[in-house]
């Protein structure tokens, strides 16, 4: 790929400003990952349609993230067109119990507006780090509430530019998944249906979750949230922690000593390190218990930087 040539085409459908070779590790929770080719974030959902619609008359393969909160882009980088939907794609309004909101906005943003105006719904997602694009493709869940209890319906881009309305059946959601894992598209803007909530009752129960959150989790350093699906009766975490694997370092990383299924980056891990750990997990609880662990955390890209790029 010609960046020049290519930047070039870009500006003729009116996308500015994409960044080449830009480092996915400024754009990860776990601050890993190498360059992607080309990088944009888009403000609306014309520019959103014109860099798909770029994209597609040049061919370059497009990953679309959010916060890059259950990402792992291994240390050769992503080849292609990196969309960041994430703080610059947030505009959202709340009418009639209806909280609609473009898929870049956080969140626990869009929790804790929520629960401001006294809406409820929304208040297991306060300590999810990702953006709510993000959160549908993943069904992200905690405390006994998950995305596909809330969402009433989700506007989504195919990469051909085409915009279409999806219910949360035409979504599939699942543990942790939806249809867009499978069936790749970009999730644009979202309306979560929400119930009258008594605002200080709400703020005092996710408190105590939050509480509970830092005492358990290592959310001082770079991670990526659990790393593995809990499999069907079990805890990955327990699983890892009875197989002896508290703590273990492999280069820069380190299955954490808080919580058993937390890899965390001791400052210079690379995705290689991540990754050796995870299959070291995976062999170990497997070999023990007759477990397979499955990832949660999504990996993208490629192992080595290519030679002569
Ligand atoms: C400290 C910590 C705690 C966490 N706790 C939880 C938890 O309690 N529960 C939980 O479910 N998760 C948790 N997570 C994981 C993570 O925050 C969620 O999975 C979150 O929903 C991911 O959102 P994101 O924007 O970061 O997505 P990214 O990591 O950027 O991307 C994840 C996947 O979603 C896709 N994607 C992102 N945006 C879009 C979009 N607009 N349209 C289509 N596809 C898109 C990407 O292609 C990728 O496949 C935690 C993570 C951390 C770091």
């Amino acid at each position: 790929m010609d960046t020049q040539i290519t930047l070039a085409v870009l500006a003729e459908y009116g996308v500015q400003g994409v960044q080449a070779n830009e480092p996915m590790a400024r754009h990860t929770t776990w601050r890993i990952g190498g360059p992607s080719d080309l990088f944009f974030r888009p403000t609306s959902v014309i520019e959103l349609q014109n860099v798909l619609r770029a994209a597609m008359r040049l061919e370059i393969p497009v990953i679309v993230m959010g916060r890059g909160s259950n990402l792992l882009v291994l240390d050769g980088g992503i080849r292609g067109l990196v969309i960041q939907l994430h703080d610059t794609f947030a505009q959202w309004t709340l009418t009639e119990g209806c909280l609609i909101t473009q898929s870049g906005r956080s969140l626990v943003s869009v929790a804790n507006i929520a629960i401001r105006e006294g809406m409820a719904g929304l208040e297991f997602a306060t300590g999810i780090p990702g953006s709510v694009g993000g959160a549908v493709m993943m069904n992200a869940g905690a405390h006994g509430g998950e995305v596909k209890d809330v969402l009433l319906w989700a506007d989504v881009l195919e990469f051909d530019g085409t915009l279409h309305r999806m219910t949360p059946e035409e979504l599939q959601f699942d543990y942790r998944s939806s249809v867009l894992k499978d069936h790749p598209a970009v999730v644009a803007s979202v309306a979560f249906a929400l119930h009258p909530g008594n605002s200080q009752e709400m703020t005092a129960r996710v408190r105590q979750w939050a509480q509970r959150r830092s005492a358990t989790q290592p959310l001082s350093q770079p991670n990526c949230g659990s790393v593995f699906r809990n499999p069907p009766g079990a805890h990955a975490a327990a699983l890892i922690e009875q197989a002896g694997l508290k703590g273990l370092i492999y280069g820069g990383a380190q299955i954490s000593e808080k919580h058993s299924n937390f890899i965390v980056n001791l400052g210079t891990a690379t995705a290689k390190d991540v990754l050796w750990l995870m299959r070291y997990a995976q062999k170990t609880v497997h070999d023990r218990f007759d477990i397979q662990l499955e990832t949660e955390v999504r990996i993208i890209g490629e192992s080595e930087l290519a030679l002569g790029r």
